[in-house]
């Protein structure tokens, strides 16, 4: 898995009128192999940490490292899961998670495989309309594996399911995360899904920026 180093990192969105300082000078660092949650409330900033990371976001000062290097832009060795599902719409469940292999010349000979492991078999020639939430949150998690990343990023990606399909779905990440050897930045204002999924809890307050690790321990998983 790569290595995280985030260094003083504040983000500040808007001008002189409405400043809104996102993050505020945080120094974080996620060990190789490590999932770590970010745990706070909406608008704290959890967003726009993990957007940095991403790269789709630019810092206002400070830097993230990943595996020693300087973030300028988005990179595949950096997959990232949102809220609500960005599958094109106009591929199939499966071209979709072929996507980002085929883009860098990779194989696809595994996307079967992860397909079968995802559950995704029977929707593999399904339009991401066709799908439930629950099915098209997994497509996307089964298009994040595709590409192998060492970092994972994933921004609530289940917050918009419902209980029952979040419980199973979280169980799932976890499989196919153990399958991997990535790093994993999860962020969530769900406090058990926190607990439940992370080797390791940082919370992040309301008031801007300001963060402190409240749980540092290995965390027993199911
Ligand atoms: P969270 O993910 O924890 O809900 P965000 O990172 O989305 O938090 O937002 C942190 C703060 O930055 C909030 O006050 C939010 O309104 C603000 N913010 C986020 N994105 C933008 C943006 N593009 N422009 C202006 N303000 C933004
Ligand atoms: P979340 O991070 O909670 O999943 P969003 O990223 O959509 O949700 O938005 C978080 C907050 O940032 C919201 O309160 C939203 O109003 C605010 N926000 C997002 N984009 C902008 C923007 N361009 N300008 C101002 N506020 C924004």
């Amino acid at each position: 898995g790569g290595r995280v180093d985030i260094e003083s990192l504040s983000k500040v969105y808007g001008g002189e009128e409405e400043r809104v300082v996102a993050v505020d000078g945080l120094d974080l660092e996620i060990d190789p192999g490590e999932f770590l949650t970010v745990l706070g409330p909406s608008g704290c900033g959890k967003s726009t940490l993990l957007d940095c990371v991403a790269g789709h976001v630019e810092p206002t000062s400070g830097r993230v490292l990943a595996d020693g290097e300087p973030v300028s832009g988005p990179g595949p060795e950096r997959g990232v899961v949102f809220q609500e599902n960005r599958l094109f719409p106009w591929k199939t469940v499966r071209e979709n998670v072929a996507f980002g292999p085929e883009m860098c010349d990779r194989p696809t000979d595994h996307v079967a495989d992860l397909l079968d492991r995802m559950g995704l078999s029977t929707f593999a020639d399904s339009y991401p309309n066709q799908l439930s939430g629950g099915m098209a949150q997994r497509a996307e998690l089964a298009r994040l594996l595709a590409n192998e990343p060492s970092i994972m990023l994933m921004d609530e990606p289940f917050s918009a399911l419902d209980a029952m399909t979040k419980g199973r779905m979280q169980l799932e990440l976890l499989s196919a995360w153990r399958e991997t050897d990535a790093t994993a930045l999860f962020v969530t204002h769900d406090v058990e899904e926190a607990i439940l999924l992370a080797d390791r809890v940082v919370v992040m307050t309301a008031r801007p920026g300001t963060v402190k690790t409240v749980v540092d321990v290995p965390l027993s998983r199911p």
